[in-house]
């Protein structure tokens, strides 16, 4: 994960990891570097100039009130630094409400199905949950297909309609079987679109309404890197989602999509997907990732 990203950022730090003191000129070198390294990875523009900006001000700042040397100053403020740009604290689901429903949005291929799944499993065997999902993609019959095999697998009821085309309906009937059989979660995966699409914006938004979520997690591929960031953006401006899931992040991801989206949308990541098993997930930890990335 992040490999590429990791050996530019060590390779940068070499500037300062020789010298005796921190000097205008040697951060501002290093720093030169470190937002070359981010934007290599794919790293929003922006986010990257105020990222370097700010760790420049901070190692000038703390320079004289230290005793450590440059490098180690240096690795410290961007490990503080690094785990604040991917929100600085872990952000749990809020599942207080009996049944907590939670809508899963993205686009096709994103990874939502495999996510859904993924959730389920985590829910029953992480935090003794009782979950149900409800297959709300009224296009594609592959798509009820596939979770009804998942939910199979992992051992957790699937709510499906094939005769109705109305996601709405199918939602409301979902829950409502739900709490008839005392499910005390209900994640409904829908419909995507290969791009961003009016209609499917509007049908998601019509089942938010219909179902007052708790939770909207919006599920992007890491491996799409500033489009990820884009698509959040929209999904974000018509949804307000409640968190993040970043897909493949086992695959050859350069790191873009996971440091740029908190500050782009303010939503927090959530979640991560590490493979195609339903053991494949993991909780974000900020703070975590930032020492990964840093080696
Ligand atoms: P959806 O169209 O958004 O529902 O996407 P799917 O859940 O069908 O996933 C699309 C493809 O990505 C499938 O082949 C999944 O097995 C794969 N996939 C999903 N999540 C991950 C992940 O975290 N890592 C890897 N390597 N593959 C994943």
């Amino acid at each position: 994960m992040f490999e590429n990203l990791s050996d530019k950022l060590d390779r940068a730090f070499k500037v300062l990891k020789g010298q005796g003191s921190i000097t205008e000129i040697n951060v501002a070198e290093t720093m030169k570097e470190i937002r070359k390294a981010l934007l290599d990875a794919d790293v929003n523009y922006k986010t990257a100039k105020t990222f370097t900006d700010d760790v420049r001000q901070k190692a000038m700042g703390e320079n004289v009130l230290t005793t450590i040397s440059p490098g180690q100053l240096l690795t410290k403020l961007m490990n503080d630094e690094l785990t604040a740009l991917m929100g600085g604290t872990t952000s749990e689901l809020d599942l207080k409400a009996s049944p907590t429903i939670i809508l899963i949005a993205g686009l096709n291929g994103a990874g939502k199905t495999t996510f859904t799944g993924k959730l389920a499993h985590f829910l029953k065997t992480q935090k003794s949950k009782k979950p149900l999902l409800v297959a709300d993609d009224v296009y594609r019959p592959a798509a009820i297909d596939q979770l009804e095999v998942l939910g199979q697998q992992i051992g957790i009821p699937v709510y499906a309609n094939r005769e109705s085309n109305d996601p709405v309906a199918i939602a409301k009937e979902g829950i409502a079987q739900a709490k008839q059989n005392g499910n005390n979660v209900v994640i409904i995966d829908t419909a995507g679109r290969l791009a961003i699409d009016e209609a499917m914006m509007v049908e998601i938004e019509n089942v938010k309404a219909a179902t007052n979520p708790h939770e909207i997690l919006f599920v992007v591929d890491s491996m799409t890197g500033q489009d990820a960031v884009n698509t959040a953006k929209v999904f974000n401006d018509r949804l307000d989602f409640t968190g993040v899931v970043l897909t493949k992040l086992d695959g050859d991801t350069r790191g873009g999509a996971a440091l740029s989206i908190k500050s782009v949308v303010n939503k927090p990541i959530k979640f991560i997907g590490t493979g195609e098993k339903m053991e494949a997930l993991d909780v974000f930890h900020p703070d975590r990732m930032a020492s990964r990335i840093l080696g």
